[in-house]
């Protein structure tokens, strides 16, 4: 193990610690960050990592999945580390390699090395580099279409499905791979505990997306406890299957402790309080990059129309085949002909607020819309579990029939 001090940084002289086989040469395999950076970027992808997918049987596709997520991380606030439209070395790495020993000769290589790269491409575009911006633009726009739309991409920007046949890759499972329908359930009750969680802190970093930009604030905690909910209706079915069990940590951790256990938030900075508003410091803070965070500043896509950002989308999107998941093009280059003349880009709202979230802003109407489909999710839920919905008062009943001692 190797204990890097890191004294110099503003986040008040933290110690990484990193297992030696990832803190070798780390000048050498993240080129424009310093040691100091590089060893921040590694510990952040470690510590998601233990939390993220706990267990494993295989060391070196543990290995090869933690340097994929640390890459996914620099391309938060460096966007060069996305440009895999280019090549497929990024950070130094070559990224195929690396997916071929995650997941070797399993029937999902080819489905999550498109969804990898789909998330670098994503993250880099929030960026906020000019030659992003028509991506940023169009991705805007799509995280609005709808809310399914806004879970299918978001399930892609958030690692969910990736990490959940990551994980299962890591503890080498023969079988049980998630259908379409269990990925987008899990990676919903994910991404919802996460962006509720994750509310203000998305604030101070203009982050498209939040669930919660979309749809109403105040419904935070009952959507909160709802997917908790169902977070444990789905541990309890699954945890006999030794490949279902693993994917189910991805939603008990990242829907809430890495906010606590992880050094990139700002539990103990904020006196042991997850989730407080954000303040002029944190919006400061997350511009310099602190904790890796990155603040993607008001009128990012307005660069749409220039020749390189133009160049650039239309590379990613003729290479939709190998970098995008199956649908993804077609949400980005719908016409906003159709768009609903009501909702504001975020152009018209960012300019008259220093923070908040830098997506569109919804009309009240499409916005009733976006929390009904949020409420609605326990029937969505059910087709999965084929159980009650889960609501409070039949979660209550589902647990006490699968616990009752005269069914045992
Ligand atoms: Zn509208």
């Amino acid at each position: 193990m190797t204990i890097t001090p890191n004294a110099g940084l503003p986040n008040g002289g933290d110690r990484w610690f990193l297992p030696d086989e990832l803190s070798k040469n780390l000048e050498d395999k993240y080129p424009g960050l310093s040691r100091d950076e590089a060893a921040e970027v590694l510990s952040a992808g470690w510590e998601f990592m233990r939390c993220l997918v706990p267990e494993f049987t295989s060391w070196e596709r543990y290995l090869a999945m933690t340097r994929l997520l640390t890459i996914n991380l620099v391309a938060e606030f460096r966007a060069s580390a996305g440009d895999i439209a280019f090549g497929d070395l990024v950070c130094g790495y070559d990224i195929e390699e690396l997916l071929g020993v995650v997941f070797g000769d399993t029937p999902v290589r080819e489905e999550m090395s498109r969804e990898y790269r789909g998330m670098l491409l994503l993250t880099a575009a929030k960026s906020g580099m000019s030659r992003h911006a028509r991506l940023l633009s169009r991705l805007t726009e799509a995280l609005a279409n709808s809310p399914a739309d806004y879970f299918r991409i978001r399930d892609c920007d958030f690692g969910s499905r990736f990490t959940f046949a990551g994980a299962m890759a890591c503890n080498e499972v023969s079988g049980g791979w998630l259908s379409e329908r269990e990925n987008q359930i899990l990676a919903e009750v994910a991404v919802g505990m996460y962006d509720a969680i994750a509310f203000h802190k998305h604030q101070a970093e203009g982050e498209i997306c939040n669930v919660f930009a979309y749809s109403d604030p105040s419904l935070r905690p009952s959507v909160y406890r709802m997917y908790r909910e169902a977070l444990w209706a789905l541990d309890t079915t699954w945890s006999r299957s030794v490949a279902k069990r693993c994917v189910v940590n991805f939603a008990r951790y990242g829907g809430g402790p890495v906010h606590m256990l992880m050094r990139r938030y700002r539990f103990v900075e904020n006196g042991l309080v997850v989730g407080l508003p954000e303040s002029e410091g944190t919006v400061a803070a997350a511009s310099q990059n602190v904790k890796l965070w990155h603040h993607l500043a008001p009128g990012s896509s307005q660069a749409g129309e220039t020749e390189v950002a133009g160049s650039y989308y239309r590379t990613v999107m003729a290479g939709e085949r190998k970098w995008l998941f199956p649908g993804l093009a077609n949400l980005l280059g719908q016409s906003n002909a159709a768009r609903c003349p009501s909702c504001r880009p975020p152009e018209a709202h960012r300019a008259e607020e220093t923070a908040g979230f830098g997506g569109m802003r919804l009309c009240n109407g499409c916005r009733s819309e976006w929390d009904a489909y949020l409420r609605d999710f326990p029937s969505r839920l059910k087709e999965v579990l084929e159980t009650p919905c889960p609501s409070p008062r039949s979660v209550e009943m589902f647990a006490m029939r699968k616990f009752d001692v005269r069914d045992t």
